[in-house]
């Protein structure tokens, strides 16, 4: 596959990557942003979409969700291609000085900067701590759901009590066999229409419900046959050839640890007046850049990511003098602008 050319590599489309976005847009750099989930926002959707933000300059208040809707609107009129469900990988630093970026999925990115816009780090899901739970991954135990249709005429046991657990649990409902919801009480973290809908589902016969904790896994040759599930009375052995767990997500800093970069603590160290890490060229910016007072904040993003990309102007385009126009006064701005 040919790689990718572009001038800047975000990694992440949380607030702070597509803020950057917009930035590269107007100081004249082209981007692409990459992240690993398969929607943009980070933690602003992935945890806490519809709660107020109220620290957000000129805003007084607006959901999360609304806050990342705003910078997808913000970034609209650049066209800035964004690759999701994909984790980025490898970095190697070529000769004539630009970096090769590749993904787990093999996409090849050749970028004269990379802006690390991580968080803290990919969030991948939380996994089941029984034995043989990782010798039956992607075969009888999942942590998503890619296609209902693989649940046809299964029996399936659904664990977890938050949004995703109870979404997935009434869709697989139509389609399954037989579907089993266990979740370790009897309170959930999830919609109360969900809650409600689940309720009416048990109560109609359409599936059933467990209080308890996946204890143990009965799977010989590696063929899931039922899960073991402890409760106060005891201990349950549900059937199942299906077992989905959905306790949520956990970050992860992945393979960008390996990057030889200074990493303390999770966070990547950074130098203040650019934000650059290390190794020049990369740059840190967001939540998962430490200096001294760090604020994990979105606006500390913002500032950071607007420096950045001021500094990556250099390494894209070492020929050229970048002179700074005000937004305001920024003809070439204005119209894109007006025409997106
Ligand atoms: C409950 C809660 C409330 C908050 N309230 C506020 C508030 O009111 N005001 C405020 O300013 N801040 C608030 N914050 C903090 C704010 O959400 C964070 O500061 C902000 O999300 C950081 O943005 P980011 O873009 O740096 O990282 P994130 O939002 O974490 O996004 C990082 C993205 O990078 C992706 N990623 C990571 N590693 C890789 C990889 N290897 N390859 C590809 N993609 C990768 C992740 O999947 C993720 O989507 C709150 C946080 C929480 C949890």
């Amino acid at each position: 596959m040919e790689a990718i050319k572009t001038d800047v590599l975000i990694v992440g489309a949380g607030p702070v990557g597509l803020f950057a976005a917009f930035e590269a847009g107007v100081i004249g750099l082209t981007c692409h942003i990459v992240d690993g989930l398969d929607r943009v926002g980070g933690q602003c959707i992935e945890l806490y979409p519809d709660k107020p933000i109220y620290d957000i300059p000129a805003i007084t208040s607006c959901t999360a969700r609304e806050l990342v809707e705003r910078l997808m609107e913000q970034i609209r009129p650049f066209d800035v291609p964004i690759s999701l469900g994909e984790r980025v990988q490898s970095v190697e630093q070529r000769e004539d000085h630009r970096w090769t970026v590749c993904t787990e999925k093999g996409t090849t990115f050749d970028v004269a900067a990379i802006l690390i816009a991580a968080g803290n780090g990919a969030f991948v899901p939380q996994r089941l701590q029984v034995p043989q739970a990782d010798a039956l991954e992607g075969k009888s135990v999942h942590y998503s759901v890619a296609r209902l249709a693989d649940f046809a005429d299964r029996e399936v046991l659904v664990a977890g009590g938050g949004d995703s657990a109870l979404d997935w649990a009434l869709a697989l409902k139509d389609v399954a066999k037989k579907l089993t919801l266990v979740h370790r009480r009897n309170g959930f973290s999830a919609a109360a229409a969900s809650v409600a809908a689940m309720k009416r589902a048990v109560e109609a016969g359409e599936m059933n419900f467990v209080v308890g904790m996946i204890d143990s896994l009965d799977a010989p040759d590696d063929v899931l046959r039922s899960v073991r599930v402890k409760h106060v009375d005891g201990t349950t052995d549900l059937v199942a050839d299906e077992l989905v767990v959905l306790y949520g997500l956990v970050a992860d800093l992945g393979p960008i640890a390996q990057w030889n970069l200074d990493v303390r603590g999770g966070r990547i160290e950074v130098d203040t007046s650019n934000y650059e890490s290390s190794r020049p060229g990369i740059f840190a910016v967001g939540d998962i850049a430490n200096y001294p007072n760090k604020q994990k904040l979105i606006l500390s993003g913002f500032h950071e990511a607007s420096l950045a990309l001021r500094r990556a102007f250099a390494y894209a385009y070492p020929e050229k003098k970048r002179v700074h126009v005000h937004s305001s006064y920024d003809a070439k701005l204005a119209e894109k602008v007006r025409s997106a």
